[in-house]
């Protein structure tokens, strides 16, 4: 008997997050006897994609090696399209998955294109409404939807985006997103906080998480954030910040000269996945402008103010799970002081559960892949898609 060819899937990542949230969609399709996977890492961000890679026991078949210090956007791009043409050429994959929206996707994405190989996109249809901010992701996310084949929407508003932009509705699955996945893999081992965050703070103490490292915000808007930080310890005498911080020069230069020394403030290195989010679960309040942990806090009830100006994951602000400050510090620290100050709101947050996904985001897109391949329409039926129960569900 004539044996089955395998449908010979590539996928590229560059960044932490993307790692953490391509992480469990990989260890499903190895799971899966007629895929064949093949990990490409741009190593955009070297040292905490590796750390990533680590922590989910995954080995890049290639490393393109990026990452140099001070180079621009286009360089970036540039070599990723070169290397990545090469690697395609080389594989020759039935798809190419992209996540997100990094230079890392993008430029995947579009060296797939042009070579007319079909790409899927994993988180695809985020919009802030502002080119310019997140700079330069929002572009790199309508770039990558208007070449994509299969759009894997984390939630129906997403998924609205993507319609109204005139995407085939028919290319659109709604998955949630593959971050909670990774969470779930995970949260039953998370118990006490890592050992290293727990030596440093006072027992019974309330920890604010801070990570903040966006390109919009370097220079004054993070001197600003720090600034707000300060105020709160003063404000708060049972309050510790734990603020691991991202390897940027950029950003530690600020940091380093913005914050002051306090016995209540620890600055750390970036913490692994698994000690990052047993302190995420710890946490009182998380101060951040990163998009992975707005969309991770929700699973531990744990409020977060987003430090931008916009954002392209309103589903918890809808359903008052986060708030946009910004990177003011007097609007920081009223903000925080109102949750801090709140302990019933605290608790009725723990129960809304989160609006980016049950878990179960890697098993759609399988599925949906799976259809694609065997030309199966729709890729994924109506009611095996994800709802957040919570919010409207109208397919706008
Ligand atoms: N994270 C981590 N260690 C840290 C800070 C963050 O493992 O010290 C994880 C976090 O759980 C989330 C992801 O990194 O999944 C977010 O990455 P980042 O803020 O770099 O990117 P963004 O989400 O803004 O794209």
């Amino acid at each position: 008997m004539q044996q089955q060819k395998k449908i010979k899937i590539s996928a590229v990542v560059g960044t932490r997050p993307e790692a953490i949230k391509m992480a469990p969609l990989l260890q499903g399709l190895s799971a899966v006897p007629s895929i064949e996977t093949h990990l490409i890492s741009t190593g955009q961000h070297h040292s905490q994609l590796e750390q990533v890679f680590s922590f989910f026991e995954l080995t890049p078949d290639v490393d393109l090696k990026l990452m140099k210090k001070n180079q621009s956007l286009n360089d970036i791009a540039y070599k990723a399209i070169k290397g990545m043409d090469r690697l395609l050429e080389q594989a020759d994959p039935d798809l190419l998955l992209v996540q997100g929206d990094t230079t890392t996707a993008f430029a995947g994405a579009l060296a797939a294109f042009n070579r007319q190989t079909p790409v899927g996109h994993v988180e695809a249809g985020l919009r802030s409404g502002d080119l310019m901010n997140p700079y330069p992701e929002e572009a790199n996310r309508k770039l990558i939807s208007a070449i994509a084949t299969l759009n894997f929407a984390p939630t129906y508003v997403a998924r609205n985006h993507l319609l109204s932009e005139g995407i085939p509705p028919s290319t659109i699955v709604t998955t949630g997103n593959t971050v909670v996945d990774a969470l779930y893999s995970i949260t039953s081992k998370v118990t006490d906080l890592p050992e290293e965050v727990s030596r440093a703070i006072t027992n019974h103490n309330r920890v604010i998480l801070v990570t903040a490292h966006r390109r919009e915000s370097w220079g004054k808007p993070l001197a600003d954030i720090c600034a707000a930080i300060n105020e709160l310890v003063y404000l708060f005498n049972d309050v510790e910040v734990v603020f691991p911080i991202h390897k940027n020069p950029k950003v530690r230069d600020v940091v380093f000269n913005s914050i002051v020394e306090h016995k209540r403030i620890h600055i750390i290195e970036p913490l692994n996945y698994f000690d990052f989010i047993s302190t995420m679960k710890h946490s009182s309040l998380v101060l951040s402008d990163s998009g992975g942990v707005q969309e991770e806090a929700p699973t531990f009830g744990v409020p977060v103010l987003v430090l931008r100006k916009t954002t392209e994951r309103p589903e918890a602000l809808t359903v008052n799970l986060s708030n946009i400050v910004g990177t003011n510090t007097e609007k920081i620290v009223k903000q925080a002081s109102k949750i801090l100050g709140d302990t019933q709101r605290a608790a009725q947050i723990a129960k809304s559960g989160n609006p980016f996904g049950d878990g179960r985001a890697s098993k759609r897109i399988i599925k949906a892949i799976l259809a694609w391949s065997n030309g199966k329409v729709p890729y994924l039926n109506e009611d095996e898609s994800f709802v957040y129960a919570e919010l409207e569900t109208s397919d706008g």
